[in-house]
């Protein structure tokens, strides 16, 4: 049996929840991860994995809604050395509460910015850097799924994650030429903090089911909306 090749991933919001157990997994299977998040010195579960990994986890700043912060993540990409295999745009935020009749715009520009933007920039700096068949993975949610709505909830996040799935369509378009798979998935409902109450998903469930499709993945899924099941969810 020949040695599986170790990959070289980015993933960006880190230091906890998902993105932090991406981290885990990547590095737990030898893969080499540069780890991204806004304020790396206070990220203390993700410096102690750099302990556990030595030389395979590279924990860099990366505020996902500044260009500066894209630009300054890319010039520190040769010191870590090798192209891109997988990109993972994890970070999102959610603000909750909101309610028809009270809505402003703020929460809409945070969240547009945060979710939907931020990954389409990013993903295009990060582009000269990737592999031939790299690999996006762009964490959405059925929230976002205008086929799913049930209810008026969380609007601004709703919103946004519907424009990460058109993201990921273009960018499927965009990255074709390279041979690029890129992804969006719903990963269920997980306990994270964003999860909150109700959640019952353990993060570790949620990432290796994701894993395992976006394993096995092809440039002929490129652009394709799913479950952590590889199970295709509406638009
Ligand atoms: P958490 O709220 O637990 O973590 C969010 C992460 O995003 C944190 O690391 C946070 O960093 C980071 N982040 C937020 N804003 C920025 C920013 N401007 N720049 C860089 N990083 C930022 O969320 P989850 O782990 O639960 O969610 C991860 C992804 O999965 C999100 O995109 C979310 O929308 C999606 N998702 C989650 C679901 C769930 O049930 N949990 C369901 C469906 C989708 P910081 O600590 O600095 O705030």
């Amino acid at each position: 049996m020949t040695a599986r090749h170790s990959l070289h991933c980015l993933v960006t919001g880190a230091n906890r929840g998902i993105g932090l157990e991406f981290t885990r997994q990547l590095l737990a299977r030898g893969d080499r991860v540069t780890a991204t998040c806004r304020h790396p010195g206070r990220a203390t579960a993700l410096n102690a994995l750099a302990g556990e990994h030595p030389g395979r986890l590279h924990v860099l700043p990366l505020d996902i809604t500044e260009a500066k912060s894209h630009a300054e993540l890319v010039r520190e990409l040769p010191l870590v050395g090798g192209g891109i295999d997988l990109l993972v745009n994890n970070a999102g935020v959610l603000h909750s509460g909101e309610r028809f009749g009270q809505l402003t715009a703020g929460n809409f520009e945070d969240s547009f910015r945060t979710n939907a933007v931020g990954p389409l920039l990013l993903t295009q700096a990060l582009a000269p850097h990737f592999v031939t068949g790299a690999k996006v993975v762009n964490l959405s949610s059925v929230l976002g799924s205008i086929g799913s709505v049930d209810g008026f909830h969380t609007p601004s996040y709703a919103v946004s994650k519907a424009a990460l799935n058109m993201v990921t369509a273009l960018l499927a378009q965009a990255l074709a030429e390279r041979g690029a798979t890129v992804l969006a998935f719903h990963p269920g409902w997980v306990m994270t903090d964003m999860g909150g109450d109700g959640a019952q998903l353990p993060a570790g469930d949620a990432v290796a089911a994701m894993l395992r499709v976006v394993d096995g993945a092809t440039p002929t899924d490129s652009g394709r909306f799913l479950n952590r099941h590889g199970e295709p969810v509406p638009w």
